[in-house]
C-alpha cells in the first residue's frame, strides 16, 4: 500500500498544507466565500484549527473533535474514487 500527500490551500489563511482529504477538518463555503451549510467543503490547516480551538477554550466552548490522521499522508484506498 502506498501513501501520498494531498497539498491544498487553507480556507482560512491560504497557506498550502498537506492533509488526508477525507479526515481533515473543513469549512463549508458558498461561491462568495461565505460560511454556508450547503456550500462546498474547504480544508483548514493545522495552525488555523489550533487557533480556532484556543478561541473556543477562551470562551468556555467545548473543543471540536479532530479525526485521527487528519494531517497525515493518505493511504491508497482512503479516498473514494470519483
Ligand atoms: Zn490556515
Amino acid at each position: 500500500m502506498s501513501a501520498f500527500l494531498t497539498l491544498v490551500p487553507c480556507a482560512s489563511c491560504g497557506t498550502f498544507f498537506s492533509c488526508n482529504s477525507t479526515r481533515v477538518p473543513s469549512l463549508r463555503l458558498n461561491a462568495n466565500g461565505q460560511p454556508d451549510p450547503a456550500g462546498l467543503r474547504y480544508p483548514v490547516c493545522r495552525a488555523c484549527w489550533d487557533r480556532r480551538q484556543a478561541y473556543r477554550r477562551e470562551r468556555g466552548l467545548p473543543e471540536e473533535h479532530l479525526m485521527p490522521g487528519a494531517y497525515d499522508p493518505e493511504e491508497e484506498g482512503d479516498r473514494d474514487e470519483d
